[in-house]
């Protein structure tokens, strides 16, 4: 096996064992492989292996990856996870089929004109930001259930549900506390009735301590594809 398949099998494996600890079942925690700043080349690799779902933070970068990549198309899932200035939602409202960080109404309104008649809707999350740390994306908690009803009456786009990249914490039980969090305004949201089925939380350093929280999908990249050389521009 190569290492990417290497890598994506041990990922496999730590999520399957981080379900088993709290008693899930596997199946209910989807793989999100981040491939940003790695080439197309990476991203084949690891298609190889079995992996469809792939995120990019920045749009051109992933852009030209899709591109890269036309002639498998219909086997990948592209999911933005990166914040998105407004006047970048139209490629990424023709190219994509996630995007994991909405925080403002515009950003959302935008994306639903702009996704073309023929393409499904755009599956959605809206990012929470849950301890109001160095990374200030992310709608509030309190603002999160007004938001979250604005978007699902959006015609082209579809809520999943909800995102957070909390700061890290110094321990397992700190770290899942964080995530709680989101999982907190997750089951407000469907209280209120509201379908969600996502909860994007837990990246290669914390996945462990997200699925103790209910997450649904864990983004990773450095566990799978190695260290990051370059900060993209
Ligand atoms: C880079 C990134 C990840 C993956 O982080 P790793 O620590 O490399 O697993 C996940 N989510 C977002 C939003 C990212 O920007």
């Amino acid at each position: 096996m190569t290492m990417i398949g290497d890598d994506l099998q041990q990922v496999k494996n730590r999520i399957a064992n981080a379900c088993v600890t709290v008693g899930r079942d596997p199946a209910g925690v989807r793989l999100l492989a981040v491939s940003k700043t790695f080439g197309p080349e990476a991203v084949r690799e690891a298609h190889a292996a079995g992996q469809q779902a792939f995120g990019e933070n920045y749009v051109q970068e992933g852009l030209d990856k899709i591109e890269a990549l036309a002639d498998l198309r219909s086997s990948l899932e592209w999911h933005c996870i990166g914040p998105l200035q407004s006047n970048k939602t139209r490629p990424v409202a023709e190219h994509f089929d996630w995007v994991h960080s909405i925080d403002r109404l515009k950003i959302a309104e935008r994306l639903s004109a702009q996704r073309p008649a023929h393409l499904p809707p755009l599956f959605v999350c809206l990012q929470v930001n849950v301890d109001g740390g160095a990374n200030k994306s992310g709608v509030t908690p309190g603002e999160a259930l007004e938001l979250a009803r604005a978007v699902a009456a959006l015609p082209k786009l579809k809520l999943r549900g909800l995102m957070a990249i909390p700061e890290p914490a110094p321990d397992f039980a700190s770290q899942r506390d964080l995530f709680l969090r989101a999982r907190a305004v997750f089951d407000a949201i469907r209280d209120a009735g509201i379908e969600l089925d996502t909860l994007s939380l837990g990246m290669s350093a914390d996945l462990e301590a997200a699925i103790g929280a209910g997450s649904t999908m864990v983004r990773v990249g450095t566990a799978i594809f190695g260290g990051r050389a370059r900060k993209p521009a």
